[in-house]
């Protein structure tokens, strides 16, 4: 197939996959979603890349930006959800989408989108219909939020946190204390904040405003656009009106709070790379070196290759994650595995793909005038912000059990972007009982496959559960080496990042040469994490040996592997460019 045959093909493949804003080409559940998207891709090609680039050099907080989205009241109607708005929906089928698209033009305006969906959490999760009622106007008047749950001493720690509203004889309180890294704190008109209560020590969260004269916003911790706020609350006075949840409740809002929004860091992530791809093909396929263009050496290809396929797995499994989001229940708890994988492997592919990009790019990724430069730097953020991945890969381990050894019976979830409100994510509950969670039996998608590279990637699963069954009696003493249980865990993830990807080759008709050729780094990468637990000094002699059968290798097939650079990656080249 020629070049051209092959771009028609990307074109078709492309509008079901990687972003090209110039092309949108996508049908909308309905009008309002359609031109929050387009109006926002106008608007930062309006800006141009000089203009973002100069005002991401010179840290320029992003006032045009807090303008346009003011006067199209996006947030309103991205973040208000059902009954606090007219027409009202909390859908995150277009939340991530929108997600996406400031990713691709640059993570700073993401943060600020994000971070006000996170003040907005712990407000829509708890119990104060005026603290919703204000927050709704607010949201409609153009105003920004933020979440003050970090404080500078206690990181992940949050049991130690400090801040504390102290009880008055009055029935009022008065909050006292600092809070760190937390965005939007210079502009933001409510802030969620986490404390304690000084007599009990129950947890609680409390809405403070940035303007008040009992709140100092003591500086900006970062040199970024963004404002990554250390604030003080002196004696900031609050009343019950302004508390959204006390005690268990207010843990579980911010746990919870998180649960939701730490899924649109893998969405910035493919922004980010869907961005960087587009600048990188152009370059290096423009650019002769030796009598030859970049993309004749055959390392370069193997690295567009790889970085094409990575990201396209990263789509189709948010894509797919994302159905499981919409559709969680009090009986459907699944998301609360594939919601931390987009948190926490999707960001982390990410960087692999950007570190990708820049092997082939090399010093072009340093200069002031392309995207590159920021991407390189804002893609390393999001694995390490609103948990790490250590964190976020711990929580997962938990869900290992029941996921190989006790499946659960569920109705199959179709695609979900239907227009209509994620009513259960305010509605979590308890933030407890994770290893009780059930899984459908992820054999189900694996066993429709019969193709090269899948069945050896099943056989490596089938080692893997073989490693687990030797293991039940080591585990327990092994499991205090974090480290043995994060490679462990990184095998998991892989698992469970294959079957949702092949869930969505279904759904969305994904061409099989790309998948072979996605299963193809993952059997790679399953191979390298099985010789990193293979290593572990507390690893057993059993172990061992399963690992080293874990360790395969993908099939060769030059033919597949030249049709995925020909049709595929290098058909990116010269499709998209931002304005200047
Ligand atoms: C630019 C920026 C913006 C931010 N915005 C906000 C915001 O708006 N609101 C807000 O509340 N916070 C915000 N944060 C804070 C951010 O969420 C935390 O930085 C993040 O959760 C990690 O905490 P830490 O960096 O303090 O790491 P620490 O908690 O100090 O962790 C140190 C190391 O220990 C590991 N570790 C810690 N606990 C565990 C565990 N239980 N299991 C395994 N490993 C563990 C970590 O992985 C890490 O490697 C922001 C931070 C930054 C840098």
């Amino acid at each position: 197939m020629g070049q051209e045959d092959g771009q028609k093909l990307y074109k078709k493949e492309k509008t079901k996959m990687l972003l090209n804003p110039k092309k949108l080409n996508k049908t909308y559940p309905d009008k309002e979603t359609e031109e929050i998207m387009t109006k926002t891709i106008d608007f930062f090609e309006n800006l141009g890349l000089a203009k973002t680039n100069e005002d991401y050099y010179s840290a320029r907080w992003y006032t045009e930006f807090l303008d346009f989205l003011k006067e199209e009241e996006i947030m309103a109607k991205l973040l208000t959800p059902a009954g606090y708005g007219e027409n009202a929906r909390w859908d995150t089928s277009r939340i991530v989408e929108f997600a996406e698209i400031l990713g691709f033009y640059g993570l700073t305006y993401w943060y600020c989108f994000q971070v006000s969906a996170l003040g907005l959490g712990p407000i829509w999760i708890g119990k104060n219909e005026a603290v919703k009622t204000k927050a709704a106007k607010l949201l409609k008047e153009g105003k920004i939020f933020g979440f003050g749950l970090s404080e500078k001493e206690h990181g992940a720690d949050i049991y130690s946190t400090s801040m504390q509203l102290h009880p008055q004889e009055d029935g009022t309180y008065k909050a006292k204390g600092n809070k760190y890294y937390i965005g939007n704190g210079n502009e933001a008109a409510m802030i969620s904040t986490f404390g304690k209560m000084a007599d009990t020590g129950d947890y609680v969260f409390f809405v403070v405003d940035s303007q008040h004269e009992n709140y100092e916003c003591v500086k900006n911790v970062v040199y970024n656009q963004d404002y990554v706020a250390e604030y003080a609350l002196h004696d900031y006075p609050i009343t019950e009106a302004d508390i959204t949840d006390k005690g268990r409740e207010a843990w579980d809002s911010s746990l919870n709070t998180i649960n939701i929004m730490k899924f649109n860091l893998g969405w910035a992530s493919i922004g980010i790379c869907e961005h960087a791809f587009y600048e990188a093909i152009d370059h290096a396929s423009n650019r002769n070196l030796f009598g030859k263009y970049v993309t004749d050496f055959t390392h370069i290809r193997q690295l567009f290759v790889d970085s094409y396929c990575r990201l396209f797995a990263m789509k189709t499994f948010a894509l797919r994650a994302t159905d499981y989001m919409r559709s969680a229940s009090e009986n459907d708890r699944r998301y609360l595995l594939f919601n931390p994988m987009v948190k926490m492997k999707v960001t982390t592919q990410g960087e692999e793909v950007i570190n990708h990009l820049w092997d082939i790019i090399a010093a072009k990724g340093f200069e002031k005038d392309t995207y590159f430069s920021n991407a390189a730097i804002d893609i390393r953020a999001l694995p390490k912000l609103e948990g790490t991945v250590h964190v976020n890969m711990a929580l997962i381990i938990k869900f290992m059990p029941n996921y190989f050894f006790n499946p659960g019976e569920f109705p199959e979830i179709p695609k979900r972007d239907d227009p209509c409100n994620d009513d259960f994510l305010f509605n979590q509950g308890a933030t407890k009982g994770l290893g009780k969670t059930k899984f459908h039996d992820y054999n189900i998608v694996y066993g429709k496959y019969d193709l090269p590279n899948i069945n050896i990637f099943k056989k490596q699963i089938e080692s893997f559960k073989e490693f687990m069954m030797v293991s039940f009696e080591s585990m327990e003493a092994q499991s205090k080496d974090i480290d043995f249980l994060l490679n462990v865990g990184e095998l998991f993830s892989l698992v469970a990042y294959g079957q949702l990807i092949l869930e969505n080759k279904e759904i969305y008709d994904i061409n099989e040469d790309i998948i072979e050729q996605i299963f193809d780094f993952m059997i790679r990468d399953f191979s390298k994490f099985s010789l990193q637990v293979y290593s572990k000094t507390n690893a057993t002699k059993q172990q061992q040996d399963i690992c080293l059968k874990m360790i395969q290798r993908p099939v060769v097939d030059e033919a597949r592997y030249n049709r995925v650079w020909e049709n595929h990656v290098y058909a990116m080249k010269g499709t998209y460019e931002m304005n200047p």
